[in-house]
């Protein structure tokens, strides 16, 4: 057995208004993945509208109201309501309120080796992309069924290293750097 008091486990902090604490290590957790979130306004998970083709997402709002933007829209969630989201299922957790949001996130299996962005590949026009980070290339997009690979680049304008996918006006995604604020419709990417 083992027990663990959220609040005396020392957040990560992510961002200015994000914090996470990890209870996955500290409960030994063997098959899923255990993080305690709190989200100020205006903040939202880390990272942009993505699946884990190998691990389902459970969300348990505990104080306050997220907003979780998927291909097909966005969804409420409120204070004691929880949501879950399959393999395969994009999806990007935000606060769009102007109080704090307290989310349980539960993911299992634990670890997650195939995460996807919606990405078009330019070879066979598959609607998905891999993300492959190694130490020799850095992060690139590997098509998962033709292999062609593409290495994303800073933002152009800025030069920030965090762009998102995020929904537009209707149900398309666009990328957006959260340095500068400037909207892309697909990656920059590098030659
Ligand atoms: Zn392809
Ligand atoms: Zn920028």
């Amino acid at each position: 057995m083992k027990k663990v008091a959220v609040n005396d486990r020392e957040p990560v902090v992510l961002e200015e208004n994000l914090q996470r604490r990890g209870l996955s290590e500290p409960l030994e957790t063997s098959n899923l993945a255990l993080n305690h979130y709190r989200i100020g306004p205006g903040e939202g998970f880390p990272g942009g509208i993505h699946t884990h083709m190998d691990q389902e997402e459970v969300f348990i709002v505990i104080e306050g109201e997220a907003v979780f933007e998927t291909l097909d829209g966005k969804v409420t969630i409120s204070e004691g309501e929880a949501i879950r989201f399959a393999p395969g299922e994009f999806q990007s957790g935000k606060n769009e309120s102007n109080t704090g949001l307290v989310v349980l996130a539960i993911g299992a299996p634990r670890n997650s080796e195939d995460m996807r962005i919606p990405v078009e590949c330019p070879e066979c026009n598959h609607d998905n992309v891999r993300l492959d980070f190694n130490d020799e290339d850095g992060l690139r997009f590997v098509c998962p069924r033709c292999g062609t690979k593409q290495t994303p680049q800073n933002c152009p304008e800025c030069g920030d290293d965090d762009l998102r996918i995020t929904l537009g006006d209707q149900t398309q995604t666009i990328v957006v750097c959260q340095g500068c604020g400037t909207e892309f419709e697909t990656p920059p990417l590098r030659e």
